[in-house]
């Protein structure tokens, strides 16, 4: 049989970035992963789609499964050979319970590694923009839980050093004892001015940081309705977030921003909108799916390239599906040595890149009248031009090409269908009143959502619609719908600003 192993992995504070190289390797190559409250579920995506994922969740108060009975299921399932991720928020050995898991282990012979991770007590204090220590402000932190019951007789923590040893306190588990936490504090000489501040799930999107003195902590924290899990940092250092402020000061920070894109496109325009600091929920509206002629059109035209003046791209799906579809006949892109290749905006013309192909012919505005304009010099009578494209599109840039004598072969590379399968939560996030805009980046995105919908557009009239160009804001139009952003250029980089600005204005 194989043998078992459990890694005790730190998941870190939160953004799931925060993770170590070492932790994703042993994620990748869990058969079960134990994970609790605050090990972000984001991360099990690293994990096999055969694991199997075990919740034993522990949120303050709120025990899902006792500690024993964790430790005793890691000896269970490691002992059937199972490979085993414990997988803990922040560090697995910082108020973590990790060294009692451990003992456990080794007490029964079953193999265990320790796998750190980043601890929320220095990662949201610098979410916040709050060093634990700076030169000439702070030369020392101490890490202090605060979840001992102040009912106990003898304090296992030195409030009394502590108010004067330490320059700067990070309390970790004190929002319900606020009161006698800072009460200590201040009963061993610790000036109640002393600056504070409560970092609510911190390095997370729903980051929330009360600045306050240690007199005054417990009341704001109440009158805040501040709930765990938070830290609570006490020192001169809190008062670095003024100048150091920098991730919940970002133009986007604490917008939920729904993003509706094909499947396999959606990443880039939430990554750029996260970078802005929103918060993205992806709704795949659009699956891709093989052309109902079986490509029959496309492997026709793949078949006599060489006879092509130009090729012409008008999305990255027909870029990957064209250069996919070549590798299956065994072939690449030396096959394209004879045509000029034209790419209908940056993104396509990255994607040609990326298959060694430079575009001779890209217009600055993303769209197809702009890409007929910048091809006339090139098209003459008699022109041979092939474009792989979906099966189902405009036909701008066809009718403009014969208008000017050339000769157009249509092969659909792909077809685009409403992902069925993502209604459900398209309605509840809708309904739910969680998202604070609705971005669209095709006038099929906006087709599919409808379908989605069932035409129902009551439900969108209350979120803001943000478009990527006029041709998908006509089509919102065409609906009933009247978008509040559309961008003034047409690429990702270019709708970002313009919701952006519109953020400026709320
Ligand atoms: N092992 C964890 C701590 C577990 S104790 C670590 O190293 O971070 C649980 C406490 O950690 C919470 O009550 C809270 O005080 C703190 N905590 C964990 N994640 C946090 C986050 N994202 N923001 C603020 N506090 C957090």
């Amino acid at each position: 049989m194989k043998k078992g192993i459990v890694y005790l992995v730190g998941a870190g504070p939160g953004d799931p970035e925060l993770l170590t190289l070492k932790g994703r390797r042993c994620l990748a190559s869990a058969d079960i992963v134990v994970g609790d409250y605050l090990a972000d579920r984001h991360l099990l995506a690293l994990a096999s789609p055969d694991a199997e994922y075990i919740y034993v969740g522990k949120k303050a108060g709120n025990h899902a499964m006792k500690q024993e009975e964790i430790s005793r299921l890691l000896v269970h399932l490691a002992g059937e050979g199972k490979t085993v991720v414990r997988l803990k928020g922040g560090d697995p050995l910082v108020f973590g319970r990790g060294a009692e898991e451990a003992a456990l282990l080794a007490e029964n012979s079953i193999p265990f590694e320790i796998v750190p991770g980043i601890t929320s007590a220095i990662a949201a204090a610098a979410y916040a923009g709050i060093p634990v220590t700076s030169r000439g402000v702070s030369a020392s932190f101490a890490v202090i839980t605060g979840h001992e019951d102040p009912a106990k007789k003898n304090s296992a923590i030195h409030w009394d050093a502590l108010a004067h040893a330490v320059d700067t306190l990070v309390i970790l588990m004190g929002v319900s004892r606020l009161p006698y936490i800072t009460g200590e504090l201040i009963r061993y000489g610790k000036s109640p001015d002393t600056p504070a501040a409560l970092v609510r799930w911190g390095t997370k999107p729903e980051q929330k940081v009360l600045v306050t003195t240690l007199g005054k902590a417990a009341d704001d924290c109440a009158e805040a309705g501040m709930k765990p899990p938070a830290v609570l940092i006490v020192g001169p250092v809190v008062n670095l977030r003024n100048t150091l402020q920098w991730f919940d000061n970002r133009p986007l920070f604490g917008k939920t921003i729904l993003v509706t894109r094909a499947r396999t496109q959606a990443s880039r325009l939430s990554s750029a909108l996260s970078a802005l600091g929103a918060s993205c929920l992806e709704i795949p509206a659009i699956s891709i799916q093989d052309p109902c002629d079986h490509f029959q059109e496309l492997d026709r035209a793949l078949s006599h390239l060489e006879h092509y003046g130009w090729i012409l791209f008008t999305s990255v799906n027909g870029v990957s599906r064209f250069f996919s579809r070549l590798a299956l006949s065994g072939r690449d892109s030396r096959c394209l040595c004879h045509s000029r290749i034209g790419a209908i905006g940056s993104a396509t013309a990255e994607a040609l890149k990326k298959q060694g192909i430079s575009a001779d012919c890209v217009p600055s505005v993303f769209r197809a009248e702009s890409f007929l304009e910048s091809l006339k010099p090139h098209i003459q009578a008699g022109t041979e031009i092939l474009i792989p494209r979906a099966e189902k599109a405009r036909d701008v840039l066809p009718e403009g090409l014969r208008a000017l004598g050339a000769h157009v072969h249509i092969a659909a590379a792909y077809r685009t269908e409403t992902a069925a399968d993502e209604t459900a939560r398209l309605r509840s996030i809708l309904t739910s009143g969680n998202a604070d805009l609705i971005t669209f980046t095709s006038s099929s995105t906006v087709e599919n959502v409808m379908k989605m919908i069932s035409g129902h557009t009551d439900i969108l009239q209350s979120v803001p619609i943000a478009c990527i160009g006029p041709i998908t804001a006509d089509t919102c139009r065409r609906f009933g719908l009247t978008p509040a952003v559309t961008a003034e250029t047409y690429t990702i980089a270019g709708l970002c600003d313009a919701i952006q600005k519109w953020s400026e204005n709320q």
